[in-house]
């Protein structure tokens, strides 16, 4: 079999690692749009964006496996494909393959904001973002992040030095919506950043260099957004077989045409643990979505069946979720202490995620309860009294 992997993210290079490992017979090409090796992007925002500028320690792939003969790498985006014919349509020419797998991601969005071109508004997505921020940084004092969640307040952390003032600025009435009001406020008194919330952004004001909102203008000499991604899908939406928000697939990762797949956070399928068809942006998504696929290619098949997880480096704290909830979904604590938190998140009985701040070993001995099917809040209540025991040993 001739594969055709379109990206070479997170999702595409475990599904190569997968492949590998499994024996797969046959020729794999790998269509990356980027000009670097396969990288990982979540250092971008954390440690990397602070401490380092070497891209060698960001590779994904182990080298045997970058450099293994049955893969060949196409340094190029893919343009455009005829899936009955299996052709991939590129500026070094075009492809013939079997089948063909869309990796291809997301692309963060950028705000419109009058009086400042786009190119000077930064985002974070790519190896090449970081690096043009990083060059940015100098001589810059007043830094102005838009958009209030995990991504924005990694940034803020990393960025954080005593010669620059840093700004989180929220549309919505609190930071940080994702997650529990108690976790939200562990993060927000340890920001560096001051936030501003219910701000809506008029223009930038060049000559002042602010951006004029409805609380004041407010010095920035460097704007970030981070606002959010939107899914890479244009490909298969050409050929119809993209969607509103992504490109469905069966959870088999198999799409309406039988020689086209999708994985990774570009991918829209059901959600067992959320019971609803659902996009997920996450490693534990591009993972899960890539093994499944994997399985399929090699001859045996398994459904989707992974519950999400996600974790976040915000300074020295460490926040792991597991499962998926609501924003509107109730908030009971577990455990307490003044370093470490535990959040359940529940609609009535049922827990729809775990929240913990510092608490990794809590942390994982919940994420097995939720990973083995429906978990009811009074016995998790339960396992939460052994914790909370266990914990006040330890201090
Ligand atoms: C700064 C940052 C921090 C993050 N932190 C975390 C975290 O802490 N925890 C967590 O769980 N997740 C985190 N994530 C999310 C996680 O990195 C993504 O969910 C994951 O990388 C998705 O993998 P993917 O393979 O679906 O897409 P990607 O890794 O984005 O790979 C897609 C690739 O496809 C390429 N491509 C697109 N179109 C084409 C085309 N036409 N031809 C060829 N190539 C194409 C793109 O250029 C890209 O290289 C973070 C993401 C970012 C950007």
């Amino acid at each position: 079999m001739r594969l055709g992997i379109v990206g070479a993210g997170q999702a595409a290079c475990t599904l190569i690692a997968e492949l590998i490992r499994g024996d797969f017979k046959g020729d794999i090409l790998v269509f990356n749009g980027e000009p670097h090796a396969p990288y990982q992007r979540p250092p971008l925002s954390k440690t990397w964006l602070k401490t380092s500028d070497d891209p060698t320690s960001l590779r994904l792939l182990p080298e045997p496996l970058e450099t293994h003969p049955s893969i060949q790498w196409i340094q190029t985006s893919v343009q455009s494909l005829s899936p009955d014919r299996g052709l991939l349509t590129t500026d070094l020419g075009t492809y013939l393959v079997d089948h063909l797998v869309l990796a291809t991601g997301t692309t963060a969005i950028k705000p419109s904001i009058p009086g400042l071109a786009s190119e000077s508004i930064h985002v974070i997505r790519t190896l090449d973002h970081a690096l043009r921020l990083k060059q940015s940084l100098t001589g810059v004092t007043n830094i102005t992040i838009i958009g209030a969640g995990f991504l924005a307040f990694e940034i803020a952390s990393s960025l954080a030095d005593p010669s620059r003032t840093i700004r989180i600025l929220a549309k919505g009435i609190r930071a940080l919506p994702q997650v529990a009001v108690k976790t939200a406020d562990r993060l927000v008194d340890q920001t560096p950043a001051s936030i501003r919330v219910g701000v809506e952004i008029e223009r930038f004001d060049e000559t002042m260099q602010t951006l004029v909102t409805n609380h004041g203008s407010i010095p920035s000499d460097l704007v970030i957004a981070a606002i959010g991604a939107q899914p890479n899908d244009a490909l298969a939406t050409a050929c119809g077989l993209g969607s509103s928000d992504g490109i469905p697939v069966d959870e088999f990762m198999q799409t309406t045409h039988p020689k086209v797949s999708a994985i990774g956070e570009v991918s829209l399928h059901h959600q067992p643990h959320l019971n609803r068809i659902q996009r997920i942006e996450s490693i534990s998504e591009a993972n899960d979505s890539a093994s499944i696929c994997a399985k399929r290619l090699l001859g045996h098949p398994e459904p989707f069946q992974a519950t999400p997880w996600f974790w976040s480096d915000q300074g020295d704290a460490k926040l792991q979720i597991a499962g998926l909830c609501d924003r509107t979904d109730d908030e009971t604590c577990l455990i307490e202490s003044a370093t470490e938190l535990v959040m359940i998140r529940h609609q009535g009985q049922r827990v729809t995620a775990i929240e913990a701040l510092n608490s990794a070993k809590e942390f994982m001995a919940a994420r097995r309860l939720l990973d083995q099917g429906d978990l009811a809040l009074d016995d998790l209540l339960q396992v939460g009294s052994v914790f909370a025991r266990l914990q006040s040993s330890r201090s």
